[in-house]
């Protein structure tokens, strides 16, 4: 064997040793899957593609947990994981369906709801592929996500996207992000299939509330707020002030600008019946100047240089040394959640939906999240989900 011979069969073993190491992380993390156990208020769990048949089979489908109470009442739709990159809201959700009764009307909760987005990560960027949730009984691990659903399930771009159906010109990107593709429609894109489908959902269960849980970097102006179109703003206002004076913390509103078109807030209000409103939570990970992109960031929240930026006043939230934890930011999501029904219940009494069970923005951050998600290993196996 000729040494020219030798080396091109060792840059070959190396090149297929670095594939394996390389790759084989990224192809577990996309099969990891995070068990939810339904809890004793969820009466169904159907799918997305029940809204959508040509969704059957795809990555896209999804998970929609029904819970309903005994007396009939109003109805909400409850996402998160539009963008898997800010996962309060899925920590959110899953406490919702792990622990809530509902009395009065009907939930349906969507916890992952782009799918593709939450089966890939930005290994570029250093992202963790996965962040832990301590609990009583061992640590509940999450696939860390990202914000715009794979290549791999939806490519190619096109050049300049074309919103369906108001037709404003949006980034190329963004036909792949499920906060631009609403309404959707039936025979597009498959991130225009999913968000068509929710819409679906809605419009034939006559959904009066829809809330869609997201996070925002504290550089952004529009985080630590209920983003709300017109309908929804007064409710929006309430929330905020009620949540400020009996909670002690600051969630203003930001309103949904008409002309921003693509958006939950924006679309779901002006395409059904329903009071849209999304919910950002501070999530230091994802602002530009912070140090390693580490699990340990996007679970405290600290940073140095966020500490230093705040000292100068370029954040939109208080910032100190206690940085922006999860249970703080899961604990703002559902008593902003909670206070949403109770005020949309008060506006229309004969739409009124009542639950329980479920831990507000103090028990949270006292507690920790993980105080209130159940062990799979001790529930009945007919109960468990995999998300
Ligand atoms: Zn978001």
């Amino acid at each position: 064997m000729n040494n020219e011979k030798r080396t091109k069969i060792v840059l070959g073993i190396l090149f297929v040793a670095l594939l394996i190491t390389g790759g084989l992380p990224l192809w577990k993390h996309r099969r990891f899957r995070t068990p939810v156990v339904a809890g004793p208020g969820v009466t169904r769990v159907i799918r997305l593609s029940d809204y959508l048949p040509s969704l059957k089979g795809s990555v896209a489908d999804t998970d929609v947990f029904v819970l309903e109470g005994k007396e009939p009442g109003g109805k909400a739709l409850i996402m998160s994981g539009t963008h898997p990159n800010e996962p309060a809201g899925t920590l959110s959700t899953i406490l919702i369906i792990e622990n809530a009764t509902v009395e009065k009307g009907t939930l349906y909760i969507i916890p992952t709801f782009n799918v593709s987005a939450s089966r890939e990560t930005k290994p570029g960027d250093g992202y963790p592929l996965y962040f832990d949730i301590p609990t009583s009984w061992g640590a509940k691990r999450f696939r860390m996500g990202n914000r715009d659903a794979s290549p791999l399930e939806q490519w190619p771009d096109p050049d300049v996207y074309v919103h369906y159906p108001e037709k404003q010109l949006l980034s190329f990107l963004d036909i792949r992000n499920t906060n631009r593709t609403w309404p959707g429609r039936p025979n597009g894109l498959l991130m225009e299939r999913v968000t068509f489908a929710a819409m679906e959902l809605m419009r034939k269960n006559e959904v009066g509330v829809a809330v869609d849980m997201h996070g925002a970097e504290t550089m952004f102006p529009v985080t630590n707020c209920i983003v709300a179109p017109e309908k929804s703003a007064k409710i929006a206002t309430i929330v905020s002030m009620t949540v400020k004076a009996m909670e002690g913390f600051d969630n203003h509103v930001e309103p949904s600008p008409e002309n921003f078109r693509g958006l939950s807030h924006r679309e779901i209000g002006d395409y059904s019946d329903a009071y849209p409103f999304l919910l950002e939570a501070p999530i230091p990970f994802l602002d530009q100047p912070t140090g390693p992109k580490t699990e340990k960031l996007m679970l405290d929240g600290k940073d140095p240089f966020l500490l230093s930026l705040a000292k100068k006043k370029r954040l939109f939230v208080p910032y100190d040394e206690s940085g922006w934890p999860m249970d703080k930011r899961v604990g703002q999501h559902m008593s902003v959640l909670l206070e949403i029904l109770r005020q949309y219940s008060k506006k229309f009494p004969e739409k009124a939906i009542r639950m329980s069970g479920v831990p507000r923005y103090a028990e949270i951050v006292k507690n920790g999240s993980g105080f209130y998600f159940h062990d799979p290993v001790q529930a009945d196996p007919k109960s468990i989900y995999e998300e």
